[in-house]
């Protein structure tokens, strides 16, 4: 019982790990290949804080970070045509944009109908 719960929690560890790599893996390729900086302000110096933004949410198929590991490098190139390479702060700003040009009024109506208490995709960020 004990040694097959640790060959088990083994596996586990290796697999976690072999998605881990591969997570990382697909988001090295995928920031190469949209051009290894930030498309706004040309920020470079850390591959962690750049991010993929969607130009057009309703063309979204699937979150590179979230599950472009699961998908062929194939797919994920087209998906990463749909996607702009930015820096987590600049990411930030545009969402901040893109929340004030959608008009308050809308959102505040949305809110009072119910339906919608999340003001913006956030924390999602895709
Ligand atoms: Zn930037
Ligand atoms: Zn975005």
């Amino acid at each position: 019982m004990g040694k097959d719960k640790r060959k088990y929690s083994d596996r586990r560890q290796y697999l976690i790990k072999a998605v881990h790599a591969r997570r990382k893996k697909i988001r090295e390729m995928a920031v190469e290949y949209k051009g290894g900086k930030c498309e706004s302000c040309g920020y470079d110096r850390c591959i962690e804080a750049l991010e993929f933004h969607h130009n057009d949410l309703s063309k979204k198929s699937f979150g590179i970070s979230e599950k472009g590991y699961t998908k062929s490098w194939k797919e994920v190139m087209v998906e990463l045509d749909k996607c702009i390479l930015i820096c987590a702060n600049c990411h930030r700003e545009l969402h901040a944009k893109l929340a004030a040009s959608c008009g308050n009024a809308r959102v505040i109506k949305r809110v009072n109908s119910g339906k919608a208490l999340r003001v913006n995709p956030e924390p999602i960020l895709q």
